[in-house]
């Protein structure tokens, strides 16, 4: 039974074998102080908003039944493998909601942990805010994420290139096992740890599987299925993860691990955001390639459990790992068959939808007013709409979407569920958060307001949907 407060705290990770952890209390806030409060979030976690004080929003006081821990994995950083863990972010519990879910609930910027190597723990509000903002934004648009409960304030300074206030994020997801997890209990080759793992993950997202012949392949499979949708969702709004390292890579299919993340303004697949990522792996139009690069690594991890036989092992993953692309392109198309108002399919829908990319690209359109002016015009459309080229593309559209049976309004609809006429600009997101490292947190409530309900098309949505300067490159920071 839960507390009155409403936590309902299990902790299923800790029986693990111990390697997957170690203890760790948060570190204690110096003055915390509430920035923001997700109160939908905690109403759906079964938590009374009001018993969410600050001192257990920074970590400073455990609520009943947590017990702190970093997870410690592995993964490959820009193609390179590392030992890794929570270095600053530690996992209270898993909290059973009223729903019967089961949800990680986690705090980031809580301090040092045994996995924090030469990093302070810390994390900065402005980061925090950043993850805030468009995890919820990304949760609005309808794509598996990780959430945000609270900022708080911890009036601990964390020391970056300035001085900077540190700030604590409150964050909830299906759970935190990791592709990198995985590659953790491989790289301690015991294949009991492993095993342990695998059925932890089973258990967790995919008990259908333990029915199966083989849970293992089945495991792979479904996660390779979850990816691939995720990823098609992320190519049709322009979301640029910026740092799809394989311990960022969830075995649930939620996204997680906002640093350097942004969306698109201009339509680029060659666009990177984060400063560090020099050669570009992280690329918009590389994220599908790298996402079968991960779930590769993935595979490997499961061998020894997929057939006792190596090369019948091998051949499982390989069949598996085949399937990846035709997963993708299948969610993808369907997805642009919808933001075109396509409800139903023609052989050629795909180089429809592609010639209007290379439009797109090559007048250096915005990708979402692109689609949001398609949807709804009564906002004005972008001046290279009058192109002859685009005209006759247009045509081809129309022509198209007369043929099917959908009423207009139904094709209209449809468009308008797919098209988000908002999205976390990152003009208007720095603009907030700038504000609020000043103490004015308006910006940061109206910015999440609007982000609430990207599908609306509200009058509301007008002021954010200019693109910022496209002579002004954005840049982002990991481990910010
Ligand atoms: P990320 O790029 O955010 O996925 O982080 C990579 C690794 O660096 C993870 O193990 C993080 O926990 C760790 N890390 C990032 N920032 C800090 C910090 N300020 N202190 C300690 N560890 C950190
Ligand atoms: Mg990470």
């Amino acid at each position: 039974m839960g507390t009155q407060a409403g936590w309902n705290f299990e902790n299923t990770y800790c029986r693990l074998p111990d390697i997957f952890f170690a203890e760790q209390p948060p570190e204690q806030a110096v003055s915390p102080e509430i920035v923001v409060l997700n109160e939908r979030l905690a109403g759906e976690l079964g938590l009374d908003p009001g018993a969410l004080t600050a001192e257990i929003l920074s970590g400073t006081e455990l609520p009943e039944g947590a017990s702190p821990i970093a997870q410690a994995y592995a993964g490959h950083q820009f193609g390179h493998f590392t030992m890794l863990g929570d270095g600053r972010a530690l996992l209270l519990g898993e909290q059973m909601t009223p729903s019967g879910m089961r949800v990680d609930i986690g705090l980031k910027g809580s301090g040092r942990t045994a996995f924090s190597r030469g990093g302070d723990g810390r994390a900065a509000l402005g980061p925090m805010l950043r993850e805030y903002i468009i995890s919820e934004a990304m949760h609005a648009l309808g794509i598996p994420t990780s959430r945000s409960l609270s900022v708080t304030l911890t009036g601990h300074d964390v020391i970056r290139e300035t001085v900077l206030p540190g700030a604590v994020l409150v964050r909830t997801t299906g759970s935190y096992v990791r592709v990198g997890t995985f590659q953790y209990a491989a790289a301690l080759q015991k294949e009991e740890n492993l095993k342990a793992l695998a059925d932890y993950a089973i258990e967790r997202h995919y008990p259908q599987a333990a029915e199966v012949d083989n849970p293992y392949e089945q495991l792979l499979q479904r996660v390779i299925e979850r990816q691939a949708a995720l990823i098609a969702k992320w190519q049709l709004v322009g979301f640029v993860h910026g740092v799809m390292n394989t311990d960022n890579m969830t075995i649930s299919g939620e996204t997680i691990d906002y640093g350097p993340c942004a969306f698109l303004d201009t339509y680029d697949p060659a666009t990177v955001f984060s400063s560090i990522d020099v050669n570009g792996r992280y690329k918009f139009g590389n994220q599908p390639g790298i996402a079968s690069w991960n779930l590769a690594r993935f595979a490997e991890t499961l061998l020894p459990l997929l057939a006792e036989d190596k090369e019948t092992a091998i051949r499982i993953a390989e069949d598996q790992l085949a399937r990846f692309g035709g997963l993708f392109e299948h969610e993808w198309l369907s997805g642009m068959r919808a933001k075109l108002g396509l409800l139903d399919e023609q052989s050629d829908d795909e180089s429809l939808v592609k010639e209007l990319l290379l439009l797109m690209k090559e007048a250096k359109a915005d990708f979402t007013n692109t689609f949001r002016s398609l949807t709804d015009d009564r906002t004005g459309v972008p001046e290279w709409f009058q192109n002859e080229t685009f005209q006759k593309w247009r045509r081809r559209w129309e022509t198209r979407r007369s043929q099917q049976s959908a009423t207009d309004e139904a094709s209209r609809l449809v468009m308008q569920r797919s098209n988000p006429s908002v999205i976390p600009r990152n003009h208007r997101v720095e603009e907030a958060i700038a504000a609020a490292e000043e103490g004015d947190m308006e910006l940061v409530r109206l910015l999440n307001e609007v982000l609430a309900a990207p599908y609306s098309y509200s009058d509301k949505h007008r002021a954010y949907t200019a693109p910022a300067d496209p002579e002004v490159p954005y840049r982002t920071y990991c481990g910010t």
